[in-house]
C-alpha cells in the first residue's frame, strides 16, 4: 500500500475534494485559482470551497467575508475553469449549540451548494492554548476530557442543518498530547451514538484527511469508525482534504478514499445547491466511485 506522500505528484483521478479553505478563511491564504489549477493537474474532477464562518463575535471567522464576496469568487472561478474542475460554493459553519438559531436563520437566508457543520476549539474553550489544555486534561480520562466535544457534535448532527459534519473526532488531536494516543475502544459507544444520529438525521459522514498530516496520523474519523458506520447501515459519506495551504491540497485524500472503499462504500453523497436549506435531503447527489478507482483502492475486490 503506497503512502499518500508518494502519490502526491501523480494524477489521482478522484471525483471530489469537498473541503477546501481559500483566502476567504482567516486561517488560510490560498487563491481559489491555485486549487483549481492543481485539481486540473491531479485530475480531481470537482472541488468545494468551504471557507469558515463563525457566529460568535470575537471568533476569527465572525463577519470575516460576506456572502456576496464568497459567491462572486466561486461563481467567477467556476466560469473561468469551465467545469475542469467543477467548483462549488460550500461553507464550513462553526457549530455551537448556543447559537443554533442564528446559524439556522443565516442558512435560510443564504444559498450555498453544500454546507459542513463543524465543532471547533473556541477561544473560550478548554483547548484555547497549551496551558488551559493541560489543566483541562489533568486527572481526566479520555472520555471525560472529550465528552463536551462529542455532545456538541451530536447537537450539530441532530440540528439537521448540515449536509455533513466536518472532522467528527477532531478533538483527538487536542487531547493526545496530554493523554496519549487516542484509542477507539473507550469511545466505542460514543461513536455509535454519533453514527446512529448521522443515519437518523440523513447527515453524511465526512472523512477528513487533515488528521493524516496532524498528530493523530489518521483521518477524522479513522478507518475503524468508517467501517462501523457502514456496519450500522450508514450510506452517506463524503471526502475532503481540509487544505488550508496549497501544499495540503489532496494530501492524504487517497488514504481517505481507501478507507471509504475498504468499508464497502461505492459512492459519495454530495449536494450541488438546489432548493435551499429545507430541500437538502431531496437535493443530494450520489457521486459514484468508478470500478477502476475501487479496484485501485481495495486491490481488485469489487
Ligand atoms: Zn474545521
Ligand atoms: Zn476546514
Amino acid at each position: 500500500m503506497a503512502a499518500s506522500g508518494t502519490l502526491r505528484a501523480m494524477p489521482l483521478a478522484l471525483p471530489l475534494d469537498a473541503h477546501l479553505h481559500t483566502d476567504l478563511s482567516p486561517d488560510a491564504a490560498v487563491p481559489l485559482d491555485a486549487y483549481a489549477a492543481l485539481a486540473r493537474d491531479r485530475e480531481i474532477a470537482e472541488i468545494a470551497v468551504t471557507d469558515h464562518i463563525d457566529f460568535v463575535a470575537g471568533e476569527p471567522a465572525y463577519r470575516f467575508a460576506d456572502y456576496e464576496r464568497r459567491l462572486r469568487m466561486v461563481r467567477n472561478a467556476a466560469e473561468r475553469w469551465a467545469g475542469e474542475p467543477a467548483i462549488r460554493l460550500g461553507l464550513e459553519v462553526t457549530y455551537e449549540h448556543a447559537v443554533e438559531g442564528v446559524i439556522a436563520e443565516y442558512l435560510r437566508e443564504h444559498a450555498y451548494d453544500y454546507v459542513i457543520g463543524s465543532v471547533h476549539m473556541s477561544s473560550r474553550g478548554p483547548f484555547r492554548n497549551a496551558d488551559t489544555a493541560a489543566a483541562w486534561c489533568a486527572g481526566k480520562t479520555p472520555r471525560e476530557a472529550t465528552a463536551f466535544y462529542f455532545d456538541e457534535v451530536e447537537h450539530a448532527i441532530r440540528s439537521g442543518l448540515f449536509d455533513t459534519i466536518g472532522h467528527l473526532d477532531f478533538v483527538k488531536r487536542y487531547v493526545q498530547p496530554h493523554l496519549g494516543p487516542f484509542e477507539h475502544e473507550p469511545h466505542a459507544d460514543t461513536y455509535d451514538r454519533l453514527l446512529r444520529a448521522l443515519i437518523d438525521s440523513g447527515t453524511a459522514l465526512e472523512v477528513n484527511a487533515s488528521g493524516l498530516r496532524q498528530e493523530p496520523g489518521e483521518p477524522y474519523p479513522g478507518p475503524v469508525v468508517v467501517e462501523r458506520f457502514r456496519e450500522l447501515g450508514g450510506e452517506r459519506i463524503v471526502a475532503g482534504s481540509d487544505a488550508h495551504r496549497i501544499e495540503q491540497f489532496a494530501f492524504g485524500l487517497p488514504d481517505v478514499y481507501r478507507a471509504i472503499g475498504e468499508a464497502g462504500f461505492r459512492e459519495l453523497t454530495f449536494r450541488r445547491g438546489g432548493t435551499g436549506t429545507h430541500g437538502r435531503t431531496a437535493d443530494r447527489v450520489a457521486i459514484e466511485l468508478s470500478r477502476e478507482l475501487v479496484a485501485e483502492l481495495v486491490g481488485g475486490e469489487t
